[in-house]
């Protein structure tokens, strides 16, 4: 790193001391653009990176409810509107007992380049809350979204910030998110949120697009490297929305995916994993993954038992970390190579920390980066914003066959700015340095706003 870009970290480490995973986020992508700055010297007098790590706008609120029980509860409500230099602020609701500030600002951060990286106009932003949807009633999740929205609703609008799902929020809370909006706003706005259902709005292959969008980058990295999904094992990590998806299009490709996780363990199957009975699990039951036993008892359950995902100790050819940041650490990273991995994709947000990353990488694994591999949600988010506008719908077919075309042109760019600055096969400095350039120019040609 050259004097301005450590300059930049520890003022950045000196403002956010408190905030490890958004000092992670910023400092990978430090890491990267070097060769970028030395070239645009300009960059270091606009400080366009003083301006890129400070978000354009934090917000924190209460949020009120009432359990079944009667009793009151507050949990705090957050959005940061990271970046409006390419489009509306754009980027998931996250409710998660984990949910703060530090982890809010590094998806917002990252947001912002995944978006460029799709080449639609979408900023970049994140929010959401430290509520758990674990064992809540479907009224506890109503009056949470409806207490959520009504504070919410101030700060969004279809061109001004678009929120739509993560982790702990999915159709059932974009329609309570959504019928609360419309009730404070008098107006039916479509496009204010995505991933909402078919029957009010919701496009086409929206739930399906950041796992098959996973699976389309990895297809054309593999290809790049004269390599294809078939035959290949697979292990993922979550089974929530990614997971499933990209499960879904990775045995489409022939691969055969033998294990997939949640939060308290692993199931493994040799022969394959029944993915009908694992969204009848997680997907309507809303059970645990461990019920997959009771039609399967020869298949194997690991439990976690502590920070290390013991699915990432299986053999396999390729892994997908498809749950949340940190999933994959440099212990998992060394077990990975020692049995044989090709390929990592990062379906979720920074699963792999930068220690494990780094020994992917110079194990000579392809590392497929999140903010471009899993970029296929918010591009077709993006998607439906547009029908949204035209009132009008495309077929599932169609929403897909433009995502698999954005998929590749991310992997081109990854591979081209990867080449241009010789770190050819390097898809994570690609992915950097591309969105970087992107919203770089962007800033550079808006002036010091
Ligand atoms: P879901 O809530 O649908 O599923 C999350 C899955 O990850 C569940 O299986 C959950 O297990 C597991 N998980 C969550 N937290 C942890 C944890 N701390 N440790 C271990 N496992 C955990 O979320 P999504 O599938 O939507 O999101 C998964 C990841 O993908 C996130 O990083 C998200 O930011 C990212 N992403 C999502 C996009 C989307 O379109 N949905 C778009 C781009 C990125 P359990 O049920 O036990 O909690």
């Amino acid at each position: 790193m050259n004097d301005y870009l450590h300059k930049i970290l520890e003022e950045t480490k000196q403002k956010n001391l408190n905030e490890p995973e958004y000092l992670q986020a910023v400092n990978e992508v430090l890491s990267s653009i070097e060769p970028v700055l030395n070239i645009h010297k300009e960059y270091e007098q606009l400080a366009i990176l003083e301006r890129m790590v400070e978000p354009e706008r934090i917000i924190t609120f209460r949020v009120p409810w009432v359990n079944d029980e009667g009793k009151i509860i507050v949990n705090r409500g957050y959005r940061v509107q990271f970046s409006s230099l390419i489009g509306p602020y754009k980027g998931g609701l996250r409710f998660h007992p984990s949910v703060n500030q530090s982890i809010m600002k590094f998806l917002g951060f990252e947001q912002i380049f995944k978006n460029a990286l799709t080449g639609l106009p979408i900023g970049g932003a994140k929010g959401g809350s430290d509520f758990d949807p674990k064992h809540k009633s479907d009224n506890e999740i109503m009056r949470f979204c409806q207490s959520f929205m009504t504070e919410l609703y101030r700060h969004i609008g279809q061109d001004v910030d678009v929120p739509a799902g993560d982790i702990g929020v999915g159709g059932r809370e974009i329609g309570y998110l959504f019928g609360q909006y419309k009730r404070i706003r008098n107006a039916y706005e479509g496009g204010v949120l995505t991933g909402k259902d078919i029957c009010y709005g919701g496009s086409l292959a929206r739930k399906e697009a950041t796992g098959y969008g996973l699976i389309f980058f990895m297809r054309e990295m593999l290809n790049a490297h004269n390599n294809t999904l078939q035959g290949k094992t697979v292990t993922i990590s979550g089974s929530g929305n990614v997971a499933i998806y990209a499960a879904e299009k990775a045995m489409k490709y022939g691969a055969k995916v033998v294990a997939m996780s949640d939060s308290n363990g692993c199931i493994y199957d040799t022969n394959g994993i029944d993915l009908d009975l694992m969204k009848q699990i997680k997907e309507v039951e809303r059970g645990r993954i461990k019920e997959y036993l009771n039609k399967y008892p020869n298949a194997q359950y690991i439990e976690r038992t502590n920070d290390d995902s013991p699915i990432w100790t299986i053999k396999t050819d390729i892994a997908l970390p498809c749950a949340t940041q940190n999933e994959l650490n440099l212990t998992s990273a060394k077990k990975l190579v020692e049995n044989g991995v090709i390929a990592v994709g990062e379906g979720a947000n920074m699963p792999c920390t930068l220690e494990a990353t780094e020994y992917l990488l110079k194990h000579n694994v392809l590392v497929a980066p999140a903010k471009a591999a899993n970029a296929g949600g918010v591009a077709t988010s993006a998607i439906e914003m547009s029908q949204n506008s035209m009132r009008f719908y495309y077929t599932f077919e169609e929403v897909e066959e433009k995502l698999d075309r954005i998929m590749v042109n991310i992997f081109n760019s990854c591979k081209k700015a990867a080449e241009e600055y010789n770190q050819s096969g390097n898809y994570v400095i690609g992915a950097n340095i591309a969105a970087f350039k992107k919203l770089a120019d962007a800033m550079k040609a808006q002036g010091i706003v």
